[in-house]
């Protein structure tokens, strides 16, 4: 009897553990399109489409290489549009009675397969760099677990950056380099473009077609959708971007949507680019003298630091992750998160540039969308949902920890030792944004007052009793208590009349 061997969109590696454990001569891959997968949240119409094209070229390529190809399309009139319902016909037509399949990058399919009315084997998922026990070893006996310790770790264990047992360039972390604000550069040459080729355009009429509703631009397409194209995405960022990428990591510029970030995070999560060998090349290039060492270490943290770290706590932390609600913010999800007019420039860049690319680069994600739900006390999940939806790079097991975790604190203090909260000068100090905002930056109270200046200080109040013993926090709260009472009460109202706007849905 043959079996089948499930490979899901997000798993378009050659060396994923279900084909190889497969039998080429016997097997059956099944690979689906469904519209339960497209809609539980409704994805960014350039996310969907970079997913089917991808799966398609990758089913393509697992054919011209011998192997039995199931392929169900969208519209295909047979389609359960379920990954279990396609599983279960398949398994029907083919007289097969179990499935391999590599572990799903999120709890709701893992439980979905385990659940199936199959034979299911799920098998670790090898394409990263640290497995779930080797995790859970390193995280069993401490009371908090800290990025910066399982990097270093990682560090030693993968010899990347590493002489002689000591941090390449004297020391771990070169971050305190990493905070240069950026001017526009005409010459910088952001992300590599691909032209979409026969298999793109129809996937683009298709996605035009069914999924027009959704928010987010769909044309132009210019995705990576293979892995050679993924592979020249990453070469043209190591030659071109990665040499300054460490200077203006944390920067953001209204005119510029992609700084010298390698927007290369869609092709690692599908499996078109592999990690550790993103990590090696980036460190060739330190090695050969083409990169700084505050660039390489800085890139090669985001990928074996913080990646794999919150990987790790996705998996340990289980499948009730995504809906922790630790600050108990219980705020609707504002409509300038769907591009409703706002005059808060740097919310209304964050979010423009969303709809056009899918993309946006780790600060806007965390300084500006995420910073101001946070402080305007959105709820965690509707913005966890939303995040999941817009982003083309966005898988639960990463998204979650980012923004549930990292951005939002709603896992009490998981992935990150304090909240990143900022008032209007973070982003004036990072940014060109304020210069062109119908709020001020330099108003702390009244008329045109940043509300990210307001807001920040009502988040510190209304959240007292929890951070004012954080030993990283309590220098704040001695501002704050130091502030003349007047002052405060300004603030505190002047925050609240905005919470009341844009609770009735002003454009605020
Ligand atoms: P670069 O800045 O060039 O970094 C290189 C690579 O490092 C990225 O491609 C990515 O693979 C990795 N990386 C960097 N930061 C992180 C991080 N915090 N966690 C995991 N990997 C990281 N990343 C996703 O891949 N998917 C998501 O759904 C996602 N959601 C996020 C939500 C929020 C609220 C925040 C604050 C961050 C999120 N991130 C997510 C992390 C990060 O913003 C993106 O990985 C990054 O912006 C991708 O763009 P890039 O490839 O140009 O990254
Ligand atoms: Fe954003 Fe405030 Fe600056 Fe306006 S003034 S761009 S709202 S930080």
């Amino acid at each position: 009897v043959s079996r089948l061997v499930l490979v899901l969109g997000d798993q378009l590696s050659a060396g994923l553990s279900a084909l190889q454990r497969a039998d080429k001569a016997r097997d059956l891959v099944v690979m689906a399109e469904v519209m339960d997968e497209a809609m539980y949240v409704r994805h960014h119409p350039a996310k969907i489409a970079f997913f089917l094209a991808a799966m398609r070229k990758f089913a393509a390529r697992l054919e011209a290489e011998g192997w039995r190809v199931a392929y169900t399309r969208l519209d295909d009139a047979e389609n359960s549009q379920s990954i279990v319902g396609e599983l279960m016909r398949r398994a029907e037509a083919e007289g097969a009675d179990s499935v391999l399949a590599t572990e799903p990058g999120e709890w709701r399919l893992i439980v979905a397969l385990s659940d199936a009315p199959l034979d299911v084997h799920q098998l670790p998922d090898t394409r990263f760099i640290v497995s779930h026990e080797e995790f859970d070893v390193w995280a069993r006996d401490r009371k908090t677990l800290r990025m910066e310790y399982f990097y270093r770790e990682m560090r030693r264990r993968t010899g990347l950056l590493m002489e002689g047992g000591k941090p390449a360039g004297g020391k771990w972390n070169h971050d305190h380099e990493n905070r240069k604000p950026a001017t526009q550069d005409l010459f910088r040459v952001g992300p590599m473009r691909f032209v979409p080729d026969e298999t793109v355009e129809r996937v683009l009429d298709l996605v035009e077609a069914r999924f027009a509703g959704n928010f987010g631009r769909l044309r132009p397409f210019w995705f990576a959708t293979d892995a050679d194209q993924a592979e020249r995405a990453l070469a043209h960022f190591l030659r071109h971007g990665l040499p300054r990428f460490g200077d203006f990591q944390d920067a953001m510029l209204a005119g510029d949507r992609f700084l010298h970030h390698a927007v290369i995070s869609p092709y690692l999560n599908v499996g078109l680019l592999d990690p550790l060998d993103v990590c090696r090349r980036a460190e060739a290039e330190y090695l050969a003298g083409r990169a700084p060492i505050n660039s390489v270490e800085g890139f090669i943290r985001q990928i074996l630091g913080w990646r794999e770290f919150v990987r790790g706590i996705y998996f340990r932390e289980g499948p009730d992750y995504a809906r922790r609600n630790a600050l108990g913010h219980d705020r609707p999800l504002p409509a300038l998160y769907w591009g409703a007019e706002t005059g808060m420039n740097c919310l209304s860049h964050a979010v423009a540039q969303t709809r056009d690319e899918a993309y946006a680069h780790h600060i806007q994600r965390l300084m500006v969308t995420g910073n101001f739900a946070l402080l305007a006390g959105i709820d965690p999940t509707r913005l966890h949902e939303w995040y999941l939806a817009v982003y083309a790079d966005a898988i639960e097991w990463v998204e979650a920890p980012n923004t549930v975790g990292m951005s939002q604190f709603a896992d009490g203090g998981v992935v990150g030792s304090k909240p990143y909260v900022s008032s209007g000068a973070y982003i004036d100090r990072m940014s060109d944004y304020c210069r062109g905002c119908a709020y001020s930056v330099a108003r702390k109270t009244g008329q045109g007052a940043c509300p990210f200046n307001l807001l920040y200080w009502h988040f510190l109040d209304r959240h007292r009793a929890r951070f004012e013993t954080n030993p990283r926090m309590a220098q704040m709260y001695r501002l704050w208590d130091r502030m003349d009472a007047g002052r405060r009460v300004a603030i505190l109202e002047g925050a609240d009349a905005f919470l009341v706007r844009l609770d009735r849905g002003e454009a605020v």
